[in-house]
């Protein structure tokens, strides 16, 4: 029994958080969102090298590829490393074969240089031709003036803006903020504190599981009129997951709920990359309908076939070595966790 559907899309995944997981326990254990950010990962994008980069981002292409995701919406950030850290994405998901959005993650956390090389790095990799959005770490975390070039070179350039958006209570302020700036082509991440008539333009990505994760709340994406669609927020791309996550944490919210609004932002991604509409999967499992899919585990892509070529077939990736992919992703989480 097998059924194909389009490509799933991953709306906001971070790729460089691939390698983190086993990391050493961080100095003391985060009691808040905030200390999450300062304790985990601000301390991991900061020790991150374009060696560890590349292999961080060829493992989370594989690990999408391997579910069916045949694209990714990133968002980044390397302080250390930001010249040319778009493009090394960019290469890596194109080497596995899976479709990619990159943006830098602008943010004053460096100083007013950092926020500059970042704003430059999202121009260099978009104006060379690169696919992709203007990156914005938070509101929270940037000057009026960081958030006003962000927004101004996405208009000059004809993109949208990929930004988080009152993820937890830290970023409270943002909506006001943020209102005079966005259009519809803005990606907002998380949502879970954004009040449904801030009006903010945009396409909302409901990450329920990395919320979940960080222990910020609900979003309850029914609320907002905004498109939605479905993120992991860089715990991998397994999109059949985070339906059957997004699905519950809506009834369990909700005992009425369906399954049907949560399938409806999976396929609303596929918005923010048009071209996955051809991409086709056929899976280990008929049908593929969300009453069935939310209650049935371990549905696997046997076969993906992108722009015409096969790139999974008999659930293998087709154009890397997923054995020497996870070797050399491994020695990199070696190097990273060495410096953490
Ligand atoms: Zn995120």
């Amino acid at each position: 029994m097998s059924a194909t559907t389009p490509g799933m899309v991953c709306a906001h995944h971070h790729l460089y958080s691939a390698l983190v997981r086993g990391m050493p326990p961080p100095p003391a254990t985060p009691t808040s969102f905030s200390e999450i950010l300062e304790l985990i990962w601000w301390r991991v994008d900061r020790s991150l090298d374009l060696e560890m980069l590349r292999w961080s981002a060829m493992l989370g292409a594989l690990e999408a590829l391997e579910q069916g995701t045949t694209a990714i919406v990133d968002h980044h950030e390397s302080p250390e490393a930001i010249e040319g850290s778009l493009s090394v994405i960019a290469e890596a998901c194109a080497e596995v074969g899976v479709r990619v959005v990159c943006a830098y993650g602008v943010t004053d956390r460096h100083g007013a240089d950092g926020a500059q090389r970042g704003l430059e790095e999202n121009r260099r990799f978009l104006s060379e031709g690169g696919r992709g959005l203007v990156g914005v770490h938070a509101a929270f975390t940037c000057s009026d003036d960081t958030l006003e070039a962000a927004a101004g070179l996405a208009t000059d350039l004809g993109v949208g803006v990929h930004v988080h958006v009152c993820e937890g209570a830290p970023d409270a302020a943002a909506p006001q903020r943020l209102a005079p700036l966005t259009r519809d082509d803005w990606l907002l991440a998380h949502g879970v504190h954004l009040p449904e008539d801030a009006g903010l333009a945009g396409t909302i990505a409901h990450n329920p599981r990395s919320n979940m994760n960080n222990g910020v709340g609900y979003a309850r994406p029914v609320r907002f009129d905004n498109p939605v669609a479905l993120g992991s927020d860089g715990i991998g791309a397994a999109m059949l997951d985070e339906f059957r996550i997004a699905y519950l944490c809506h009834r369990h919210d909700d005992v009425t709920a369906t399954p049907e609004p949560a399938w409806s932002w999976l396929e609303a991604g596929r918005a923010l990359v048009p071209e996955t509409a051809d991409d086709e999967v056929t899976w280990s499992y008929d049908p593929m309908d969300p009453w069935h899919i939310a209650f049935t585990p371990g549905i696997r892509p046997v076969r993906v076939v992108r722009d015409g070529e096969v790139v999974l077939a008999d659930g293998r990736p087709t154009r890397v070595d997923p054995d020497e992919v996870r070797a050399k992703a491994a020695e990199q989480a070696r190097r990273l966790h060495a410096r953490l």
